[in-house]
């Protein structure tokens, strides 16, 4: 059993998705939880209290505009003063699926400035910290698609094949600090395929408007284009993982992109 007791978690987007199931995966583990994401006072006030009721000795909500260079580091400066974070999940992200001639220029700018560019905003403000206590884990959540293509969406695929680079630097550049006693810092992708979660809606209903709207029928077609194992991934799975890199027996993988996609990567 994974115990986190004493660690600090900061979840990008975990109000919802596979950022509140990580968060609940560590929360389970007994981490502070940081949690951020676009929603209200109601679904924030939610959050934290399952989060609780998971096992976090504390829950709260930090606020910022993962858009906006300058919330990120207000929201990094007060995690900091909270007490973290050992654990960093970039998992907020934004999808806008078109032809890269039909692409608007501001959702270019929108998933570039999401998907990519916090990550790199909150690890440059967080990873010294866990260099000096010799612990530390960074889990950007990526994509099959920072692994191979799909057409209509240039700005995501570009922006997860560069969180696959970046988390590549940052595994080299942090890869000798700590030890494995104090569990080391490491820095991973984890690339997931078709996971029942809000971000997939508009491609399922998409495709269920070619059944005559049979949203199940709109699954089943998205999932034999591309996922062999014809299963969806329930968001629970993907917060087991990276409950299981926040281990410090994982302190040797590092500077890795994971696939949970069925056999997507593998073809
Ligand atoms: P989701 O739409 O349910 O969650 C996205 C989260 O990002 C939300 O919590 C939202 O509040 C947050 N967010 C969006 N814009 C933000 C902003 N400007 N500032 C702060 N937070 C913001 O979708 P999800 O599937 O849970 O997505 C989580 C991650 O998983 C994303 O990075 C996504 O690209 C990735 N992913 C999802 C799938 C899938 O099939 N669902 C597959 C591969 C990768």
């Amino acid at each position: 059993m994974t115990d986190l007791s004493g660690k600090t978690a900061l979840v990008t987007g975990s109000v919802q998705g596979i950022g509140l199931a990580i968060a609940r995966a560590l929360a389970g583990a007994g981490a502070r939880i940081a949690v951020n994401g676009l929603a209200g006072d109601v679904q924030i006030h939610e959050v934290c209290e399952i989060l609780r009721a998971d096992g976090a000795p504390q829950a709260e909500f930090f606020h910022g505009d993962l858009r906006n260079p300058d919330d990120i580091e207000r929201m990094m400066q007060a995690v900091a003063a909270w007490g973290g974070p050992d654990i960093l999940v970039n998992n907020a992200g934004i999808q806008h699926t078109a032809p890269l001639a039909e692409m608007p220029r501001a959702q270019w700018d929108a998933i570039l400035s999401v998907n990519l560019s916090a990550a790199f905003h909150t690890m440059r403000a967080a990873m010294p910290g866990m260099a000096a206590r010799g612990y530390g884990r960074v889990v950007n959540i990526a994509s099959v698609h920072g692994l191979v293509a799909s057409k209509d969406k240039a700005p995501y695929v570009a922006a997860k094949f560069g969180l696959v680079g970046l988390s590549r630097v940052a595994a080299l550049e942090y890869a000798d600090k700590g030890s494995r006693a104090s569990g080391g810092v490491t820095v991973n992708c984890l690339c997931p395929g078709w996971t029942e979660t809000a971000i997939i809606e508009p491609q399922i209903a998409a495709r269920a408007a070619l059944h005559g709207g049979d949203r199940d029928m709109g699954i089943a077609d998205l999932l034999a284009e591309k996922q062999p194992s014809r299963r969806t991934s329930d968001p629970a799975e993907i917060g087991a993982l990276a409950l299981w890199l926040c281990d410090p027996v994982a302190h040797n993988l590092t500077g890795a992109a994971i696939p949970i996609d069925g056999g997507w990567t593998a073809q």
